[in-house]
């Protein structure tokens, strides 16, 4: 049975994950403050954490932090309010797995948690192949022959979206909506700068101008092999 921990302090929302989750088969454990999620995570083997980030105790992002430094191997999914963007970004990069903001629908939810599970369990099988790079997106690099470089959950996520679209028009609202999950995130330049982050690291792996702007209407991975 999969073992899930949900850290909310919301009494009501936290009763509801309970029962959902329960109800949907998986085994679960519901704590209201940060202080307990970190001993819980740390005491028993849990597959998965659904974890809010303004908690008591410590934060979301403090637990987050710790967990991944104590080698917590299960995905982290992050619930958060409007306005926390900054915060659910700064998870991603601290090694969450993927974050919903609140309110959610349901279905949502457990749709990404077990996409987080899934990508998870799947492991080492998880190299796509594009314009002649590879990207790994467990260790989260991208790899040209001998050439390394490091990304960032975010910068993962959106080379992943443009490489499984290669060869297409992908539009700054396809990436607001499917890497962001935020239409909003086309109301500022969030996406323009994480393009050339990633084409900066492209370039280090010798890969430059694989990600062509289309002007006015957003970018093409070119498909070339
Ligand atoms: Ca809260």
């Amino acid at each position: 049975m999969t073992k899930i921990l949900i850290v909310e302090d919301e009494d009501k929302l936290r009763r509801a994950l309970e029962r959902g989750l329960a109800d949907e088969g998986y085994d679960v454990t519901a704590v209201e403050d940060g202080d307990l999620g970190v001993a819980f995570a740390s005491d028993e083997p849990f597959d998965g954490l659904v974890l809010d980030l303004m908690l008591p105790g410590r934060d979301g992002i403090e637990v987050l932090r710790e967990l991944r430094a104590r080698g917590f191997p299960g995905p982290i999914l992050i619930l958060s309010a409007r306005g926390e963007l900054e915060d659910r970004v700064r998870g991603l990069d601290l090694g969450a797995d993927d974050y919903l903001p609140k309110p959610f629908a349901w279905t949502e939810l457990l749709a990404r948690l077990r996409a987080c599970l899934r990508r998870k369990a799947a492991g080492e099988a998880s190299l796509l192949h594009a314009g002649g790079v590879d990207l790994d997106r467990v260790r989260r690099r991208l790899i040209r022959g001998a050439a390394e470089v490091e990304l960032t959950v975010r910068e993962c996520e959106l080379m992943e979206h443009l490489i499984r679209r290669a060869g297409a028009v992908v539009s700054r609202d396809e990436l607001a909506r499917e890497v962001w999950r935020d239409p909003e995130a086309t109301r500022t330049n969030i996406i323009d700068v994480f393009v050339n982050y990633l084409r900066k690291k492209l370039e280090k792996v010798g890969a430059p101008g694989l990600i062509r702007t289309e002007r006015g209407v957003g970018y093409v991975l070119e498909a070339r092999p």
